[in-house]
């Protein structure tokens, strides 16, 4: 398995050798995890858990702060789900834009084809596209070239992103975008320079005399103030009760034998909703192949599977399954911000319609360390050692939630 393969290399080689991107088919000195992560076909406290039985902290604390960073980003954008809807906002706007401005599309269709004239840039554009992966420095450059070389808006690389990264995240990519444009740490931007490109490619690449000097933070309005974390509630006792499966959460937690008759079962996706374009068939195949992959596993059938981005009236059909059930309530994995809690907010407003309540249930993990997301990434760190303290509780505790 990836994980216990990598797990040799989480401690010191990790962070000597993190920074490295060697190209396509050679980041050997990362874990390569993401994808697999972003669904929860791994748990972060799993990936955690299993560095530390090989490592001692401080051998790998390089490693284990990079899996907090996601934690951190998913508890930052649940305390300011605004942001996700702000930026969604946007990219509708720029879809629009880029059918009156002509300038705009073609620096735009440069960018997303690799044809910038920007070698490095043009490579990154390529793997991407190809591979559905690019190494954590390349996003950073990458994101840094595109906003302050090629000044094009970074909601529409963001979105280049999202359609086609494997472990494209609405939290970890929107707000690791905003942190390069200097809106997240505010007034600190990030900067691609041509020496700390040559090193860290081993030469692949010398951008010479083609890179921005300079990285202007770019204007922004005032930062929102945090609201509640969700809180921990419980699904009615003794209710006729389905689950409601999604691509956001698909790890263990939930008893599924419970559900495990063929017409408790609904699948709720909503891949091709996370950008405007749709996402490109690898990102499509891989979500579909982990839902296939979890119910196989849970030995489960849907009733009913839906993908909100293509079915007609996808909420409805779930909807009319539930009522035909007589299910009075419908539990599902906590939904974070995104295209699927979109989706999965027009389907709590239906079923209510129906008096069925959708039970969101949060996982110990997340209910514990989200609170800690209020401010930057250093107060949050300073947590890590009591969350990590949790991790037995946390491996396979979850509890519903309402807002
Ligand atoms: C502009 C930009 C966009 C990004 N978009 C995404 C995204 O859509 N989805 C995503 O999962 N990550 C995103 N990242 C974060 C990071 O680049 C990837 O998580 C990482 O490169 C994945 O490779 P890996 O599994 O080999 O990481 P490893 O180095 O092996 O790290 C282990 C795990 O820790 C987590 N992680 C590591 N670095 C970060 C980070 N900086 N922020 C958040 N989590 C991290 C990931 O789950 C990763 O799998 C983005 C970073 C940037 C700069």
């Amino acid at each position: 398995m990836r994980l216990e393969a990598f797990v040799p290399r989480a401690g010191r080689a990790y962070s000597r050798e993190r920074n490295y991107d060697r190209g396509p088919g050679r980041h050997t000195a990362v874990s390569t995890l993401s994808p697999w992560i972003r669904h929860r076909l791994i748990l972060e406290q799993e990936v955690v858990a299993a560095v530390l039985a090989h490592h001692s902290l401080s051998a790998a604390e390089k490693f284990v702060q990079e899996v907090f960073w996601r934690t951190y980003w998913k508890g930052w954008l649940e305390l300011r789900p605004g942001v996700w809807d702000d930026y969604r906002v946007r990219v509708t706007e720029l879809v629009d834009e880029l059918d009156r401005d002509a300038g705009l599309h073609d620096r735009w269709r440069a960018a997303t084809g690799g044809t910038t004239g920007v070698d490095c840039f043009d490579a990154w554009s390529q793997e991407l596209a190809q591979t559905g992966y690019l190494h954590n420095h390349a996003r950073m450059w990458f994101a840094s070239i595109w906003i302050f070389t090629l000044e094009l808006p970074w909601e529409l690389g963001a979105d280049f992103f999202l359609r086609h990264l494997l472990d494209g995240d609405p939290a970890s990519n929107t707000l690791s975008w905003r942190w390069v444009a200097g809106l997240q740490t505010r007034g600190k931007t990030y900067l691609a320079r041509r020496a700390n490109i040559a090193r860290f490619t081993e030469g692949r690449f010398d951008p010479a005399g083609t890179l921005s000097t300079t990285a202007a933070a770019l204007p922004s309005g005032p930062m929102p103030l945090p609201v509640a974390p969700p809180e921990p509630a419980l699904p009615g006792r003794g209710l006729r009760s389905g689950l409601l499966v999604t691509e956001e959460d698909l790890g263990p937690g939930l008893s599924r034998r419970d559900y495990a008759a063929a017409d408790r079962v609904a699948v709720l996706t909503a891949t091709g909703r996370r950008s405007p374009f749709g996402v490109s068939p690898r990102v499509q195949a891989f979500a579909e192949g982990a839902v296939d992959d979890t119910l196989r596993r849970g030995g489960l059938t849907a009733a009913v599977r839906v993908d909100h981005a293509n079915t007609n009236d996808s909420v409805g059909r779930i909807v009319a399954w539930a009522v035909d059930r007589r299910l009075e309530q419908l539990v599902t994995p906590y939904v974070p911000a995104g295209p699927t809690a979109e989706a999965t907010a027009e389907l709590a407003e239906a079923l209510a319609a129906k008096a069925i309540k959708l039970v969101p249930v949060l996982r110990d993990w997340d209910r514990r360390a989200w609170p800690h997301a209020t401010h930057g990434f250093f107060p949050f760190r300073k947590q890590i050692p009591a969350l990590i303290r949790g991790i037995g509780s946390a491996a396979s505790g979850a509890q519903a939630v309402t807002r």
